[in-house]
């Protein structure tokens, strides 16, 4: 691989999906037919202590939402710890979990925490050499040129590629919901952010007057408690009655290798009536609102957020609720509205993409996501192949989580290989890769 030209390049590439390509490729020898672009410091930032999922204790994964790709002695239960310890090794996995509401009731010894994943990957990254296919710089724009793409980045430097892999995930899209705009971005800037992308400096916090506007997913729960535990005073004004999750793994067949290449099978409208179809169970993990009772949260059910404005240098929120219309003040507002994502958007490939290049689904709970050909590449462009949440109208519901790295991607490879020209042999074809040389 040469800068001038690289076969394959990962957009995202020190997330899950970079780390898995690289276990994969190394598995059959391919080492020089890719690159990973990510500006990214660590491995899976999203998970570290300043991702978006840093308010999060416990990961919602089975334990087959690792990174074995093949190899029992690379599977998150396997993994050992630097003090000798497994803390993964009792993780839940598909088949315990029949009833989708079962998560709710799993014990932390099940689960897998945060920060012990981050590890367990960071651990395969290191010991498997993949920093050295890490291109460490931001894609500034992502232009057509012929039968690939050329590729230019934030620090000056250009190549061509053949085939692109989307995994920026959910950071570019996070947002407010359209009917606050027109008064959040009146807000002073550092009162009024994102709740994922705040700065959650607990000296920042401490003793400030924070209210979280949240949905009632669980998200927004653990950034109230999360900001509490760190000394801030915090009032969750909760859209609903409960704290919801659309619970993992709903119905374990989503997660499962053979049922996705089944779904991505199946004709394109066929997928979409399906997704709409399939109906989520949302539960409240174990001991949710007692958690953020304990660590001071306030919380208001039901609240419906009407308007929120500067007053004496603080955010005074207006809202709804069972005892009617309320207002109060606080130092900082955060939102913990979740993501929508909209590939069309991202700024690097907005010109690329845009006057109906790149089309994209108009309805249902796939809308704006790529409309992608049998193969799964983003249709009428050179080869773009949607990955995580971007690929959820061809691998099903499974695609936001990790098991869009772990087995959508495995799935999609050898057409990959294809279209980037590159010829693994036999090597591609083999079930189980050797054992990861770990010490190596
Ligand atoms: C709060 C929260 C909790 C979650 N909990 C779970 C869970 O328990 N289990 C689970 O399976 N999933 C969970 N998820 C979903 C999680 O997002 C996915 O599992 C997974 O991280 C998505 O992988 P990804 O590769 O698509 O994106 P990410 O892991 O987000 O990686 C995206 C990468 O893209 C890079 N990037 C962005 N823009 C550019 C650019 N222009 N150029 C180059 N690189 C760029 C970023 O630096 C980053 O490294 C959670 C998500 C959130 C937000």
């Amino acid at each position: 691989m040469t800068l001038e030209h690289v076969p394959i390049t990962l957009i995202g590439g020190c997330g899950p999906h970079g780390l898995a390509l690289h276990l994969w490729m190394r598995d059959r020898g391919l080492d020089g037919a890719y690159a990973l672009v990510d500006p990214a410091p660590t491995w899976l930032p999203t998970y570290g202590d300043g991702g978006l999922a840093r308010f999060t204790e416990w990961l919602r994964s089975p334990r087959e939402l690792d990174f074995s790709l093949g190899d029992p002695e690379r599977a998150m239960t396997a993994w050992c710890d630097a003090d000798g310890s497994r803390p993964l090794q009792g993780v839940y996995g598909l088949d315990d979990v029949t009833d989708p509401h079962a998560n709710a009731a799993l014990p932390p010894a099940r689960r897998a925490r945060r920060r012990a994943f981050l590890r367990y990957a960071q651990t395969l990254a290191r010991d498997s050499g993949a920093d050295q296919h890490v291109l460490r710089a931001a894609v500034r724009r992502l232009v057509p040129a012929g039968d690939g793409w050329r590729v230019e980045l934030d620090d000056g430097r250009a190549f061509s590629t053949r085939v692109v892999l989307l995994a920026t995930g959910l950071a570019p899209h996070l947002r407010v919901p359209e009917p606050w705009r027109p008064w959040w971005r009146q807000l002073p800037a550092g009162r009024a952010e994102l709740a994922l992308r705040a700065d959650a400096d607990p000296a920042r916090l401490r003793s400030r007057r924070l209210a979280v506007l949240g949905s009632s997913n669980a998200a927004a729960w653990e950034v109230a408690a999360w900001a509490a535990r760190a000394g801030a005073h915090v009032t969750l004004l909760c859209r609903r009655g409960a704290p919801i999750e659309r619970q993992l793994p709903f119905d374990g067949e989503w997660f499962r290798g053979a049922y996705m290449r089944a779904f991505t099978a199946l004709e394109g409208r066929e997928r979409l009536r399906r997704l709409k179809r399939t109906h989520v169970p949302s539960s409240t993990l174990p001991g949710t609102p007692e958690a953020a009772r304990e660590a001071g949260v306030e919380v208001v059910w039901g609240a419906r957020v009407r308007y929120a404005t500067e007053l004496w240098g603080g955010v005074q929120v207006q809202w709804s609720d069972a005892r009617g219309e309320r207002a109060d003040r606080f130092d900082l507002v955060w939102a913990a509205t979740g993501g929508t994502p909209r590939p069309r958007e991202l700024p690097f490939l907005a010109d690329a993409v845009g006057a109906g290049r790149g089309p994209v689904v108009v309805g249902g709970p796939a809308r704006g996501l790529p409309v992608t050909d049998g193969q799964g590449r983003w249709q009428r462009l050179p080869p773009i192949y949607p990955l995580g949440h971007l690929a959820l109208p061809r691998a099903g519901l499974a695609a936001a989580t990790l098991a869009s790295a772990g087995t959508y991607l495995p799935l999609i490879l050898p057409d990959v290989l294809a279209d980037a020209g590159v010829d693994p042999g036999r090597r591609a074809l083999r079930g189980a890769p050797q054992p990861l040389e770990a010490a190596a």
